[in-house]
């Protein structure tokens, strides 16, 4: 007869580890098991934001922040990371993703696309991944991790987790960077926060040949990001307390 198959058996046969721990992205390697996956709750928690817990984005200052706007901010971790560049595009208004209203809305996609070719006009950066993942705090954030140029080990989805892996990088050049973004997001309204390293700064002007065309650059704050002559993207420095939380725990 056969042996009857117990509850242990399939506890003790989980599924096989999928394809992608074979690519050459993938961070890890040695012998690997799935996780046993917990039973789904039948009522989410609060998020930051959300119920009684406090939202980190609406109690930031600007200071926390590489550049702010009028109604978007930009903020970076407390610390050098491991890509090139890691920041988050926040807006100011206490709202989701599926939240937003027109205007908000048409402003992240011009936003983001800004943001993008900002950080993709760094050195040393092949690509800019776009991720909002939206788990851990309601108010709406974006993240954009810059991928090294050259290092096609890193492509694809596993960027998040090789950020954290790969040595820091070094606190001037971290600087000079987020100074770049901050400035180049500047030039379309805004102020700009990250201050450059106090050696060896280039001047902004340095960058400005490679400034989008399709704006030109204003005084004071821009009424609509989308409205090319008048907008306000914002830049930060690292610091406050919410960015370090988040610098720290996983991309949520
Ligand atoms: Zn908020």
């Amino acid at each position: 007869m056969p042996e009857p198959v117990s509850v242990s058996v399939v506890h003790d046969t989980p599924p096989s580890v999928p394809d992608f721990t074979q690519w050459p992205s993938f961070p890890f390697e040695g012998d690997l098991r799935v996780k046993q996956l917990d039973d789904p709750v039948p009522v989410e928690p609060p998020r930051r934001g959300e119920g009684h817990r406090e939202c980190t984005a609406c109690n930031a200052p600007d200071d926390a922040y590489i550049w702010v706007g009028e109604r978007w901010r930009v903020r970076a971790m407390d610390r050098p990371t491991g890509l090139p560049m890691v920041l988050i595009l926040e807006s100011r208004s206490h709202l989701d993703l599926g939240d937003l209203p027109n205007l908000l809305a048409a402003e992240l996609g011009v936003m983001t696309v800004r943001l993008e070719r900002a950080i993709r006009s760094l050195d040393g950066v092949a690509r800019v991944h776009v991720n909002r993942w939206g788990d851990g705090s309601a108010h709406l954030h974006m993240w954009f991790l810059a991928r090294p140029y050259g290092q096609l080990q890193l492509r694809g989805t596993f960027l998040s987790l090789w950020d954290s892996i790969l040595p820091p990088i070094s606190e001037s050049q971290w600087r000079e960077n987020l100074a770049m973004v901050a400035a180049w997001l500047a030039e379309f309204g805004g102020r700009p926060l990250a201050e450059p390293p106090r050696i060896q700064w280039q001047a902004p002007s340095s960058f400005t040949g490679q400034s989008p065309v399709e704006d030109e650059p204003t005084e004071g704050e821009a009424v609509s990001v989308i409205e090319s002559a008048e907008e306000v993207p914002p830049a930060e420095e690292p610091g406050d307390e919410a960015s370090a939380a988040e610098a720290r725990g996983p991309r949520v």
